[in-house]
C-alpha cells in the first residue's frame, strides 16, 4: 500500500529539510520526500485500495516523536495506565516511539519482565515500545540488576527512575557495564537525604504554604556527582528531567570540557509553569523534581537554546484521579504528559527559543540517537513513523478526552495550538479531527 502525504511543511532535522514537500510511503517504509508540486488534493478520487492520499496543506509533517521518558505502569499498576492506553496516548500526541521506565510491579529488573513488556507491546501497543531496565534489583539501589541479559532481551537503557542510585560505587559499576553494552544510564538525580519528606520547591512559597520543600541543591549535588562518575568511567550518562538553573550550568560546563557522553533532558512542565502552580495545594502540579522558579524556567530555555539540554521528554506519569485527590503531602507525583507535550513545547518556537527544526530535533532525532533506535528521520528506507501536526487553530486542553487513563494534568483548560491530526506508525494510520 502506498501513502502519499501532500503539500505539508516537512521538517526533518536529520536531512535538514524544511520546506513544502510530499512524503511517499510504501509498505511501511519512507520511499521518498520530494518538493511538492503544489497540486491540490482531490481526496476521494485519488484514494484507492492501493493508495491513500493525505492532504497536509498548511500543516507540519514531522518524523514521529520519540519520548524517552514514559511510565506505562504495566505490569502491576494497570489501574493507572496500560501498555495499550499509554501507547494510544502516545500516538495521540504524535509520538511513535516510547521508552518505558522500569518502576512497575514487578520492577523491570530481569529479562522475563522485559520480555513480558515486549510481547504485550507487540500485541496491544499502538506504537513502538522500548523498555528501560532497572539499574539495581528492585530499584533498591544496592545490587546491580542483570544488565547484560536485559539488554539482550531488548532494554535500550538503564535507569532506577523514580529513585536515584544513592550509592556512588553502584552507579560507577552501572556506568562501567553500560559502557561495555554501549547504552546510556539515565539518572534520576536526587539526593534523598536532602529531599527527604519534601513535596515542593523549597523557598518562600513552601514556607507560606506550610509544605516541606526540596532545595534545588538536592538535584544539583547528584547532577554534579553523576557528571563526575561519567567522567571517571567514560560511560554514557543521560540526566533526566532537569529542573534547576544550577543543573543547567553544571551540564553546560561539563559539555564545554568536551564530555560528549553526557546528555540531558527536561520536560514541558519545567519550562511551562513555576512553583506557583501548587498554590491552592493543587496536587496536579506535584511532580518530582518539583516545579521551580521563573529564573529556573529561563535557564532551562537557555539550556535548550544553546544545546546544553538535548531532549524534551514528558516523564508521562499517569495516576488514578482518586490518588491525586488526596492530601498534597501524600498525593503521588507526576503529570499525564503525552497528549500535551507537543502543544506546550511548540510555545518555545512561538517565543523564539527554538526553531521548528530545533524543536523536532529535541523531540525526535536526539532521543532516538541517545537510545540508539534508528528513528526520528524521514530518510528513504526508514520505518514510516511520522506525524501531521496542525498549528493554526486554538484548542482547549480537556483531560476528559485523553486516551491516557491518567487525567492528571495542571494544564486543563490551557489554550494550545499544535495538535497532531494524523500519526503513522507500525504500518497503521491514526487520524483525528
Ligand atoms: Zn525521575
Amino acid at each position: 500500500m502506498m501513502i502519499v502525504i501532500r503539500n505539508g511543511r516537512v521538517i526533518d532535522p536529520s536531512q535538514e529539510i524544511d520546506g513544502i514537500c510530499d512524503v511517499m510511503i510504501e509498505d511501511g517504509k519512507i520511499k521518498e520526500v520530494r518538493k511538492s508540486k503544489g497540486a491540490a488534493v482531490r481526496n476521494k478520487k485519488m484514494n484507492s485500495p492501493d493508495q491513500k492520499v493525505i492532504d497536509a496543506g498548511g500543516k507540519l509533517v514531522v518524523p514521529g516523536l520519540v519520548d524517552m521518558h514514559v511510565h506505562l505502569r504495566e505490569p502491576g499498576f494497570e489501574y493507572k495506565e496500560t501498555i495499550k492506553t499509554g501507547t494510544e496516548a502516545a500516538v495521540r500526541g504524535g509520538v511513535t516511539s516510547v521508552c518505558c521506565m522500569p518502576n512497575t510491579n514487578p520492577v523491570n529488573d530481569n529479562s522475563s519482565v522485559t520480555e513480558f513488556i515486549m510481547r504485550k507491546a507487540a500485541h496491544e501497543g499502538a506504537c513502538r515500545v522500548y523498555p528501560i531496565g532497572a539499574i539495581t534489583k528492585g530499584q533498591k539501589g544496592e545490587e546491580l540488576a542483570e544488565m547484560t541479559m536485559m539488554h539482550e532481551a531488548g532494554c535500550i537503557a538503564f535507569s532506577d527512575d523514580g529513585r536515584p542510585v544513592m550509592d556512588s560505587l553502584v552507579m560507577r559499576r552501572a556506568l562501567e557495564y553500560s559502557k561495555v553494552l554501549n547504552v546510556p544510564v539515565i539518572s534520576h538525580s536526587e539526593d534523598l537525604t536532602l529531599s527527604s519528606g519534601g513535596v515542593m520547591n523549597e523557598g518562600l512559597l513552601s514556607v507560606t504554604l506550610g509544605l516541606k520543600g526540596v532545595p534545588a541543591q538536592a538535584e544539583e549535588i547528584m547532577v554534579a556527582r553523576d557528571i563526575a562518575l561519567a567522567e571517571l568511567t567514560g560511560g554514557r550518562m543521560h540526566i533526566a528531567h532537569i529542573s534547576t538553573e544550577g543543573s543547567v550550568e553544571l551540564i553546560r560546563a561539563a559539555k564545554k570540557r568536551g564530555l560528549a557522553h553526557i546528555t540531558a533532558e527536561t520536560c514541558p512542565h519545567y519550562f511551562s509553569i513555576t512553583e506557583e502552580a501548587v498554590e491552592n495545594y493543587n496536587t496536579y502540579a506535584k511532580v518530582n523534581p518539583p516545579l521551580r522558579r521563573k529564573r529556573d524556567i529561563e535557564a532551562i530555555k537557555r539550556g535548550l537554546q544553546d544545546g546544553t539540554i538535548d531532549v524534551i521528554a514528558t516523564d508521562h506519569a499517569p495516576h488514578h484521579t482518586d490518588e491525586k485527590l488526596g492530601e498534597f503531602d501524600s498525593a503521588p507525583s507526576g503529570i499525564s504528559g503525552l497528549e500535551t507535550s507537543i502543544g506546550l513545547s511548540m510555545k518555545l518556537v512561538d517565543e523564539g527559543v527554538l526553531t521548528l527544526s530545533g524543536l523536532i530535533e529535541k523531540m525526535s532525532l536526539n532521543p532516538s540517537a541517545i537510545v540508539g533506535i534508528n528513528c526520528g528521520t524521514l530518510r528513504a528506507g526508514a520505518d514510516a513513523d511520522l506525524a501531521v501536526i496542525e498549528t493554526g487553530r486554538e484548542y482547549k486542553v480537556d483531560p476528559g478526552r485523553f486516551s491516557s487513563k491518567g487525567k492528571n494534568t495542571p494544564f486543563e483548560g490551557w489554550l494550545l495550538t499544535a495538535k497532531p491530526v494524523v500519526t503513522i506508525t507500525l504500518g497503521r494510520i491514526y487520524e483525528w479531527e
